[in-house]
């Protein structure tokens, strides 16, 4: 029942000076940082989290691309080139793998009970613009896709998060070897556990 989920934080969000406000949020639901580095990832390590192999992970990024776009009234094609879903993925992963290799980003491990979907919960949509208030993407960003692709860069949405516990076991072995995850006890764990 406890699990461990992979937390990044972006340039976007180090840029802005936001690692205390948004770690803060983790702290005070009770999940436990087990790791946490500052790296700047190598194009490695940005091809490997971000895998192109990965159709369902490409196409669901153009998928919600479509979605935003559909919303807006904008035409795919006239605005990114293609109205194929695994197409625009593939452009959109692109940037982000050159946004992510470009500064460093804030690696960290959660874990708690159900670490994985809470963390989702407090992250909120992948687009700001459509991720409730309360949400760190809906505090902290207004972003969308029509906006983002315009300026040919991925959406700033400050902040990855594994999507399942598979994501995060796979993510985890990534960045992390064995060593930096450490095992302590909280101490509100005598009362929240
Ligand atoms: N992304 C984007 N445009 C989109 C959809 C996704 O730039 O239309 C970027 C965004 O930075 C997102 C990342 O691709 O965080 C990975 O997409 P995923 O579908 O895994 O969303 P997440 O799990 O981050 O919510
Ligand atoms: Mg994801």
């Amino acid at each position: 029942m406890i699990q461990q989920t992979l937390v990044l934080l972006k340039p976007d969000a180090v840029k802005r000076g936001l690692i205390g406000e948004i770690i803060k949020r983790f702290e005070r639901v009770g999940l436990k940082i087990v790791a946490c580095k500052l790296v700047k990832p190598s194009k490695d390590l940005a091809d490997k989290h971000y895998p192109l192999e990965r159709q369902e992970f490409v196409e669901g990024i153009g998928k919600k691309t479509l979605e935003n776009y559909k919303e807006m009234g904008v035409d795919p094609v006239s605005e990114i080139g293609s109205s194929d879903p695994y197409e625009i993925g593939k452009i959109v992963r692109g940037w982000l793998v050159e946004m992510i290799t470009s500064d460093p980003v804030l690696a960290i491990v959660l874990e708690g009970p159900n670490a994985v979907e809470i963390v989702r919960k407090l992250v909120g949509h992948t687009l700001p613009v459509k991720a409730d208030p309360g949400t760190i993407r809906g505090d902290f960003s207004f972003d969308s896709a029509f906006f983002a692709n315009a300026k040919k860069r991925p959406i700033k949405n400050l902040i990855h998060a594994s999507g399942n516990p598979e994501e995060a076991e796979y993510e985890i072995s990534l960045w992390f070897t064995k060593d930096e995850i450490h095992n302590y006890k909280r101490s509100e764990e005598e009362v929240m556990y």
